[in-house]
C-alpha cells in the first residue's frame, strides 16, 4: 500500500510549505495522478483522513485527485491512443510496441492555504 507512504511524504511537504510561509490553514491540495503510477486515487482519498487528522494546519483540508490519462505514442504507425482504454494495444495496428508519453506522474500540483 504505497499510497500510505506518499501520503505522508505530501503531509510533511505540505507543513514544511507552511511553516516556511507562516500559513495558519491549508484548504486544499491538488494532486495529479497517471493512470499508469500503479497508484489509486481510490486508497490517497480513504487515507488522506487519517494522515491529517493530527495535523494543525491540514487537520480541515482536502484532498483533490486529478487523473492524467495514460497515452501512448504505437512505434510502428504513430497512432496516439489512450493505453488503458486499449489494453495496451494499439487500435490501428494491434501492435504493443510504443511510446508512452504520459500517466506514470504522481504531482503535487497545488496548494491552496488561508494565511
Ligand atoms: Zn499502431
Amino acid at each position: 500500500m504505497h499510497e500510505i507512504g506518499l501520503l505522508y511524504k505530501m503531509a510533511e511537504l505540505a507543513e514544511k510549505v507552511a511553516a516556511e510561509n507562516g500559513l495558519k490553514k491549508i484548504i486544499s491540495i491538488t494532486v495529479e495522478v497517471g493512470e499508469l503510477s500503479g497508484i489509486l486515487p481510490v486508497f490517497l482519498e480513504k487515507y488522506y483522513p487519517l494522515i491529517i487528522e493530527n495535523r494543525e494546519v491540514l487537520k480541515e483540508s482536502k484532498l483533490l485527485v486529478e487523473v492524467i490519462r495514460g497515452q501512448g505514442l504505437c512505434d510502428e504507425c504513430k497512432t496516439l491512443y489512450n493505453i488503458m482504454k486499449n489494453e495496451g494495444k494499439c487500435p490501428q495496428c494491434h501492435s504493443r510496441s510504443k511510446t508512452i508519453l504520459g500517466g506514470r506522474e504522481f504531482v503535487v500540483k497545488n496548494i491552496l492555504y488561508e494565511e
